[in-house]
């Protein structure tokens, strides 16, 4: 009789167990917690493509290649994310944009014949005889007048006394007039 007894308590307990889990996933608790989840991947899906679309608008040009960027973002789902990082231009539009127009100005500078300390490459205006900078000497002052001469001349152009060239300064001065021409060649 006890045995019996608790034979039915156990079979008794099982089916409650049992019947417990198939109601849980018959009751409005399951679907809610079940859609709540697939309404939760559909949203981190969306906004993964989202972002796949916003990093795209900012590193691609062309419109067509961003809404097919888009498109990958979208599928396959997560995965193509992944799939565009591997294969998303390396640099920004913007980034791009202002390393062109830094290299133009150089260019530039470069054609407006800017003179260029040819050592430490500060900016030097023609009638400095040392860089202010690293004072290396640019140029010879006239003996007489004082007046800074370039390295070709033979004569003063303001006193008329004539020049005595030392070599290290016109080779400085050539190689100060040559550099330009070298980068530019470079740079086409
Ligand atoms: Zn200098
Ligand atoms: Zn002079």
């Amino acid at each position: 009789m006890t045995r019996l007894l608790a034979q039915t308590t156990t079979t008794t307990g099982d089916d409650s167990l049992f019947g417990g889990v198939n109601d849980f996933f018959e009751s409005g608790t399951w679907l809610v917690i079940r859609n709540m989840s697939l309404f939760f991947v559909a949203v981190f899906w969306l906004a993964t493509a989202f972002w796949v679309y916003k990093d795209a608008r900012r590193r691609i040009d062309d419109p067509w290649l961003v809404a097919m960027a888009t498109v990958l973002g979208l599928i396959p789902p997560f995965l193509g994310p992944i799939i565009y990082m591997f294969f998303r231009p390396p640099e920004y539009l913007d980034d791009v944009h202002e390393r062109d127009l830094e290299i133009k100005a150089m260019e530039e500078r470069l054609s407006q014949g800017e003179l260029q300390c040819p050592v430490c490459r500060a900016d030097v205006e023609p009638q400095f005889l040392v860089c202010p900078v690293c004072t290396t000497k640019l140029k010879q002052a006239c003996t007489s007048c004082k007046a800074p001469l370039d390295a070709v001349w033979q004569i003063c152009p303001y006193c008329e006394t004539p020049v005595d060239t030392p070599t290290i300064v016109q080779e400085l001065d050539q190689w100060q007039i040559a550099e330009p021409r070298r980068r530019r060649q470079r740079s086409e």
